[in-house]
């Protein structure tokens, strides 16, 4: 799935965070910040096109509100994983005893720089494929609920409040487990059906309780919730 490169140069660059090309190389200059700038432009575009492309009806605030959900520092980190790129950063000493290989602002910036590497090897339809595989889940769940938000409680939120109904109640419904391992249970009452959710926290319990909800709900009510809610 990776992109071959014509230009291994290209790829090594991408893959160079400054700290690594001044402890390591002749050359500090050899990073990719400059590929990280060009990059992030790429991303942009290719999002934006995607929005423009795939929701005639949608309004520019909304398309920029999605456009920044798909290109966040979260979102761009994860593809960097899903990638492999994190194994393959050059990081000076110091950063990677920091943990630098898994913060996300460093996956993040690499994803881009590695997109604009892609660019300037294989062409803007190159990058464009990189960037639609890799954003692929997220871009189907805006798809999916035709632009509303892609965090499930959010979701969940707004679709009971367009309907006119009350919002979602979540509740902890159990706790347990020593102090630095806890679990949580919560639920949920939509109407008069609860669903259930399980985390490491208050807040991831509630994720997956509202991921449950919105699954059921909307899996079952599909046709109507179209007539009546995305295209109303
Ligand atoms: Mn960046």
């Amino acid at each position: 799935m990776r992109y071959k490169f014509k230009n291994k140069e290209l790829l090594e660059r991408a893959l160079t965070h400054t700290s690594y090309a001044y402890e390591r190389l002749k050359d500090g200059k050899f990073n990719y910040e400059r590929l990280e700038f060009l990059g992030d432009s790429i991303i942009n575009f290719v999002i934006s096109k995607w929005l423009y492309n795939n929701f005639p009806e949608m309004d520019e605030g909304n398309m920029s509100k999605i456009k920044a959900a798909l290109a966040s520092k979260e979102v761009l980190a994860e593809a960097s994983r899903k990638l492999g790129l994190d194994d393959m950063i050059r990081l000076s000493k110091g950063e990677e005893k920091s943990g630098g290989r898994s913060r996300n602002s460093i996956l993040s910036d690499v994803f881009e720089a590695y997109v604009a590497a892609v660019f300037l090897d294989g062409g803007l339809e190159a990058a464009e494929s990189v960037i639609l595989e890799a954003l692929k889940e997220k871009m189907e769940m805006v798809s999916q609920t035709r632009g509303m938000p892609f965090d499930y409680r959010s979701a969940l939120q707004e679709y009971l409040m367009k309907l006119g109904l009350p919002v979602p109640q979540y509740e902890v419904i159990e706790e347990r487990g020593p102090q630095h391992r806890k679990r949580f249970t919560v639920k949920v009452c939509v109407g008069n059906k609860e669903f259930l959710g399980e985390g490491n926290s208050k807040k991831e319990a509630m994720y997956s309780a509202a991921k449950a909800a919105w699954e059921s709900i909307v899996g079952k009510e599909k046709e109507i919730i179209k007539d009546k809610f995305f295209l109303g």
